[in-house]
């Protein structure tokens, strides 16, 4: 026989799940709905998979997304744009009452070269980066993760499930072994 394991500190797969796509033909009940799923959570390491619906993904009671290098870059790039809108409107504010009290010469003038002014500058700025804005927020919120980890409960929940099993193996192992239980009398059975 092998030597004795030594007791297992580490889990039997990581809290980090790859999430996966099946064919319809293939969908298989999710593990809180019931509804048949086409969506695989797959441990790290392939020690544990079950089918969920997607949209318990989004349920932090469940799980979160583990963040990767490119969504981190996409959030700090959006708060980078929210800073400068919020100074463009600000710098777009102050330079209001600079036209108002223009006069209206000058003002016409300006116009008439096809100058800029500074507001006509700021508020195509403004606008450049409302759009960057916007779209750098979709791809945020569109953002497909991959990677998952279960929330606490959830996991312990999915350990003590792989242990059952493998106890159950275990076991129907030993009872298919010999002498595991007293061998039944062929004979002098009524
Ligand atoms: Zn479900």
């Amino acid at each position: 026989m092998s030597k004795p394991q030594p007791q297992q500190q580490t889990p039997p797969f990581p809290n980090k799940y790859h999430v996966k796509l099946v064919s319809s033909s293939d969908s298989k009940a999710c593990i809180i709905c019931y509804k048949p799923s086409t969506t695989v959570l797959l441990a790290d390491g392939n020690g544990d998979f079950f089918y969920v619906c997607p949209g318990h993904l989004l349920d932090e009671q469940f799980a979160s997304p583990i963040h990767p290098q490119e969504y981190s870059d996409l959030i700090s790039s959006q708060k980078e744009l929210t800073d400068k809108k919020a100074k463009l409107e600000k710098d777009l504010e102050m330079e209001k009452p600079y036209i108002w009290n223009t006069v209206a010469g000058y003002w016409k003038d300006k116009k008439e070269k096809g100058e800029e002014t500074k507001y006509d500058k700021l508020k195509k700025e403004l606008g450049e980066v409302t759009k960057g804005l916007e779209d750098k927020t979709k791809s945020v919120n569109g953002y497909k993760f991959k990677l998952y980890k279960l929330h606490q409960d959830i996991y312990k929940g999915r350990i003590m499930a792989h242990q059952k099993k493998v106890y159950s193996v275990q076991r129907a192992t030993k009872i298919q072994q010999e002498g595991f239980f007293p061998s039944v009398p062929s004979h002098n059975l009524e």
